[in-house]
C-alpha cells in the first residue's frame, strides 16, 4: 500500500512537471526572461523569420524612428533566405536562435533538442558572421534538456511579456490594441515576421500595425531598448 502510494505521488509529480514545463515562458526548469527593469521602456522582438515578404518592410518600418529590436530566426530559413537574415545583421539589429526547424522541443528527445538548438546556433553564425546570444524556444515551450543545450552555448533565454497574437492576422488595428493594452515597464514585446510552419507567411498585418504600435508606445511615455543589451547585463548562468 505504502509502495502504490509512494508511485501514484511519483506519477502525479511528473505529470504535473511535464504540464508546468508545457506552460509559455515557464521557469520551472531554469531561467526564462519576460521583462528587464521596471523602467518606461520597452524591448521589440519578432519571432519565425527571416521571410522575404515580411522582413524587409518591418525593418523599413522600425528604421525611420530609429528604433531596435530582436529577431529570433528560424535556422532553417536562414539557409533558405541569407540575403534577409544579413540585411537583419547589416543593419544592426539582434539576432536570436528561434531553433532550426521550429519543432515543440517538448516533445524531442535530448539529442534532437541539442541538433535543433546547434544547427540554428551554425547557420545564423554562418550566414549572419553574428554569433547568437539569446535563445527562445518555439511556442515557449522548455524542459531540461532545452536548458542543458541553450547553456552550453552560454545564452540567456527570452520569453515574452505580451504577446499580440498577430499570427491569427486578426487585423492590424486589433494587433496594435492588444498591444497598447499590455505596455508594462520593461515588457518584452512579442510579434511576428514569419511563421514557423510556412517560410513565406503572411505578416502584412504585423508591418502595417507597426507605426502604431511605435505611437502608442511613445504616446505612453516609453522608449524602446535593445534585448541584447539586457542579455548583456543579465548573468550568465553556466552549466
Ligand atoms: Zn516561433
Amino acid at each position: 500500500m505504502l509502495i502504490l502510494d509512494s508511485a501514484g505521488a511519483v506519477a502525479a509529480l511528473g505529470v504535473g512537471t511535464v504540464l508546468a514545463g508545457l506552460s509559455p515562458n515557464s521557469r520551472i526548469f531554469g531561467p526564462v526572461v519576460r521583462r528587464g527593469p521596471a523602467e518606461r521602456v520597452l524591448y521589440l522582438t519578432f519571432d519565425d523569420g527571416p521571410n522575404p515578404a515580411a522582413t524587409e518592410p518591418i525593418l523599413e518600418a522600425l528604421a525611420v524612428p530609429g528604433v531596435p529590436a530582436a529577431f529570433f530566426m528560424i535556422g532553417d530559413f536562414v539557409r533558405r533566405f541569407p540575403s534577409v537574415a544579413q540585411a537583419v545583421a547589416q543593419a544592426g539589429y539582434g539576432i536570436g536562435n528561434h531553433t532550426q526547424r521550429h519543432p515543440n522541443l517538448v516533445w524531442l528527445r535530448r539529442a534532437s533538442v541539442e541538433r535543433e538548438v546547434g544547427e540554428a546556433h551554425d547557420a545564423i553564425t554562418e550566414v549572419t558572421g553574428t554569433v547568437p546570444t539569446m535563445f527562445r524556444a518555439p511556442y515557449g515551450r522548455y524542459t531540461p534538456a532545452v536548458h542543458r543545450s541553450a547553456r552550453r552555448r552560454g545564452y540567456r533565454i527570452f520569453g515574452w511579456w505580451v504577446s499580440a497574437r498577430d499570427f491569427e492576422r486578426p487585423g492590424s488595428e486589433v494587433i496594435r490594441q492588444r498591444i497598447r493594452a499590455h505596455l508594462r515597464p520593461g515588457a518584452i514585446v512579442l510579434l511576428h515576421d514569419g511563421d514557423g510552419t510556412d517560410a513565406f507567411g503572411d505578416r502584412r498585418q504585423t508591418a502595417a500595425a507597426l507605426p502604431g504600435i511605435l505611437r502608442d508606445a511613445k504616446d505612453a511615455g516609453y522608449s524602446f531598448r535593445a534585448l541584447s543589451e539586457l542579455a548583456r547585463v543579465l548573468p550568465r548562468v553556466h552549466g
